[in-house]
């Protein structure tokens, strides 16, 4: 591995671990497919059951944030629909922000 692929995994991997703090957000589709979106609007298809997904990033390297974080993302998201539903509040009481500021606060960091 040259250099310059292991500061990109560890650039995707970095990534991958915060999808939902930079405002993803994850639908499945079918069992083995899901959509991941990013807060932009940007879509991309993951298929789970061949692990491969259709952004560039996947295309050029053969992996991606969306693959390796799709999980995690899923299970955060939710998480905190659980948490909405039970009535937690949308804002944070210390700031005084919605959920989607410090998203983006989150995501500016
Ligand atoms: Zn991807």
């Amino acid at each position: 591995m040259t250099i310059n692929t292991a500061r990109l995994l560890a650039n995707i991997n970095t990534r991958a671990a915060r999808l939902f703090e930079d405002g993803y957000s994850i639908v499945r589709k079918s069992e083995d497919t899901l959509i991941v979106t990013s807060n932009e609007g940007t879509a991309y298809e993951v298929d789970t059951f061949w692990g491969s997904c259709e952004c560039p990033c996947y295309k050029n390297h053969g992996t991606c944030k969306h693959l390796i974080g799709w999980e995690n993302l899923e299970e955060t998201q939710k998480a905190y629909e659980e948490a909405l539903l039970a009535g937690a509040p949308t804002e944070d009481e210390e700031f005084g922000r919605t959920w989607y500021e410090c998203r983006v606060a989150a995501r500016a960091r």
